[in-house]
């Protein structure tokens, strides 16, 4: 706790035992108005001493965030950021969130080669010529099984593990969003053997898997993957794991975090991994992370 900072209204000061928030987006994503100060202030008042600025790299001309910064005024702003707040309770990393597909795989290959970040995760988000983009996913859905539904997009997701090319995978499943709800949640969690493919694809790359939160503020209301894929996916053999709120406003910063720390405890695992630069990490999981009373919240 440091009085130098303004205490923002509404921030809960509950969420202690939350080590790292590694996935979040500032004013520097298209869909993010949140100044990076915010989100600093936000962890220093709720004790999370580690937080990842993880703005969207896209690349197809026709997405939000293609070219919507440059990567040299990323860097500064998170960099000149961090030094702000070195010493005031929180360390501040520069990430991305590429998002990925097969078709502009080796642009995103050239990206990674070309720039360095802290921290790098993969997405696979509904791209333009998707069957899930809203105008055709009712009409895709119809008569189809459940595994030609989620065919594409767990063959980017494959891909994404097999590229090499990140440290994290972001939110594994939130096709579930794109689906409902003419496909639900509960269907879903019917079929897990039509995940493991993506899961043995993640743990033999290497891959980490995100347990996202913000999944939690959309229908289905289940972390993205839900807590039954957390434990499949260690009991596969699974072994790193990292957490983030994906957090787009002030109100969602490290939202229901503690839930996703918790999916981790039950299904067994003791640290989360992440990279700082050239410095790969086991962060301890804390024990114990207390009920958030943070609810209502909206990206
Ligand atoms: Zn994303
Ligand atoms: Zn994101």
């Amino acid at each position: 706790m440091t009085a130098n900072f303004p205490v923002l209204p509404g921030v809960d000061h509950q969420a202690r035992n939350v080590p790292l928030d590694a996935h979040l987006h500032t004013d520097q994503s298209p869909d993010s108005t949140v100044h990076i100060d915010v989100y600093a202030a936000q962890a220093v008042e709720r004790g999370i001493p580690e937080i990842a600025i993880t703005d969207h790299v896209d690349f197809d001309p026709r997405d939000p965030a293609f070219e919507y910064t440059r990567y040299e005024d990323r860097e500064r702003t998170v960099r000149d950021a961090a030094e702000r707040w070195a010493g005031k309770g929180v360390v501040i990393r520069f990430g991305a969130e590429l998002t990925y597909n097969r078709r502009w795989e080796a642009d995103v290959r050239a990206h990674v080669a070309r720039y360095r970040y802290d921290y790098v995760i993969g997405s696979v988000h509904d791209w333009p010529e998707s069957p899930y983009w809203p105008s055709r996913v009712r009409s895709f859905v119809q008569g189809r099984s459940l595994e030609e539904i989620l065919e594409p997009y767990y063959a980017e997701i494959i891909a994404a593990a097999r590229s090499g090319l990140f440290d994290t995978i972001g939110h594994l499943d939130v096709v579930k969003r794109y689906l409902h709800p003419m496909i639900t949640a509960e269907q879903l969690a019917e079929r897990p053997d039509l995940q493991e493919p993506a899961l043995q694809a993640i743990i033999e790359s290497g891959v980490v898997l995100e347990v996202n939160s913000s999944g939690l503020r959309y229908p289905g209301a289940e972390t993205y993957p839900s807590a039954a894929v957390v434990a499949r996916y260690r009991q596969l053999g699974g072994e790193r794991v990292v957490v983030g709120s994906d957090a787009h406003s002030r109100a969602s910063f490290a939202a229901r975090l503690e839930e996703s720390y918790r999916h981790l405890t039950a299904a067994g695992f003791e640290a989360l991994t992440f990279r700082r630069g050239a410095e790969r990490v086991l962060i301890d999981v804390p024990r114990g992370t207390p009920d958030s009373t943070v609810d209502a919240l909206h990206t």
